[in-house]
């Protein structure tokens, strides 16, 4: 297991080094929404913007610019979506890899930001270790050493702390890309572009719309939607726990604002569970941070 040097830096700062208080930059790039963000390397956010996602170039620049309208940074954190190069030495580190959103294979971040912001110590992670990172540090899993940060958004990722590390194996977890059983009601063909109906093609925020021909968000309370969303998000969720056994799994993302959600995730995983593990529906909880997890690990990251 390899860890990035990034997250070594940041795993020794929850160990007890103090906060510091210098001016830091936090990226948080999601596939449908980014936040670039000033603040301090113990998290504290002082500024923040949020804007869609759409290509490389563009995207990366407005934060860029707006950066630089601010002054000076001393360092850098980028958390963004995956897969992605973490290993430090890797000469394509901070690379996104085979994502769906081809426009952003083989793009570098580590270079656009080394060529811009020269100056500046970049640390780059997943925006699910990011997030992590912000709640235990500040959010629901303080003091805790084995947790996992699920993410429900345009994709679905999964960070890992196991006995008190981040879990990296030689890319990083990819929990979206696991294989679940069918619903028996469910004949959508699946919107992954690798594999079609592995978790994320089945219960991604776009899978949901394109099998139901509406944005979650539009998805009223008790359309069937939900309760095969809370279904499939429980298979993948059992599996994750049957393997890491942790002592909470914080579910988050866009689709998880879903009211009602976490309730029913809860209820399935324990009947998936019947009765061998000690209850895991206690377990599901919601990110303290709510939807400022991602950012406020992305300054941690720094
Ligand atoms: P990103 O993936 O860029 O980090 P989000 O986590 O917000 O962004 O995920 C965006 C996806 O979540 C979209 O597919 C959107 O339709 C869905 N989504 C956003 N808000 C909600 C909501 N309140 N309920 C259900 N789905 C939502
Ligand atoms: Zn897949």
């Amino acid at each position: 297991m390899e860890k990035s040097h990034v997250a070594r830096q940041a795993a020794s700062r929850r160990g007890g080094s103090p906060a510091m208080n210098v001016r830091v930059g936090g990226l948080e790039l999601g596939g449908t929404k980014t936040v670039v963000a000033i603040g301090t390397a113990d998290g504290a956010v002082m500024e923040e913007f949020r804007y869609a996602t759409t290509n490389p170039e563009e995207t990366l620049t407005i934060a860029a610019d707006w950066w630089r309208q601010r002054g000076p940074l001393v360092k850098i954190g980028i958390a963004a979506f995956g897969p992605i190069r973490l290993q430090g030495h890797a000469c394509d580190f901070g690379t996104l890899l085979r994502t769906p959103k081809t426009a952003w294979q083989g793009f570098s971040l580590a270079n656009f930001f080394r060529e811009r912001f020269p100056e500046s110590l970049l640390c780059i992670d997943t925006d699910v270790n990011a997030a992590l990172l912000g709640e235990l540090q500040c959010g629901a899993a303080r003091g805790m050493r084995n947790v996992i940060y699920v993410t429900v958004g345009t994709g679905i990722g999964a960070g890992i702390f196991c006995e008190g590390n981040l879990v990296y194996g030689t890319l990083h977890p990819e929990f979206g890309h696991l294989r679940v059983p069918r619903h028996r009601d469910d004949s959508f063909v699946g919107a992954c572009p690798f594999h079609r109906d592995c978790l994320e093609g089945l219960a991604s925020g776009p899978a949901m719309e394109q099998r139901w021909g509406l944005a979650g968000n539009l998805l009223p309370l008790h359309h069937a939607a939900w309760e095969m969303e809370a279904w499939y998000l429980a298979q993948g969720i059992y599996s994750a726990c049957t393997l890491l056994t942790p002592e909470i799994i914080l579910l988050g993302g866009g689709v998880s604002q879903q009211e009602g959600l976490h309730d029913r995730v809860a209820a399935l995983l324990d009947e998936l569970g019947n009765g061998y593990f000690e209850t895991y529906a206690s377990r599901i909880r919601r990110p303290a941070l709510d939807q400022q997890a991602g950012i406020v690990g992305a300054l941690l990251l720094s």
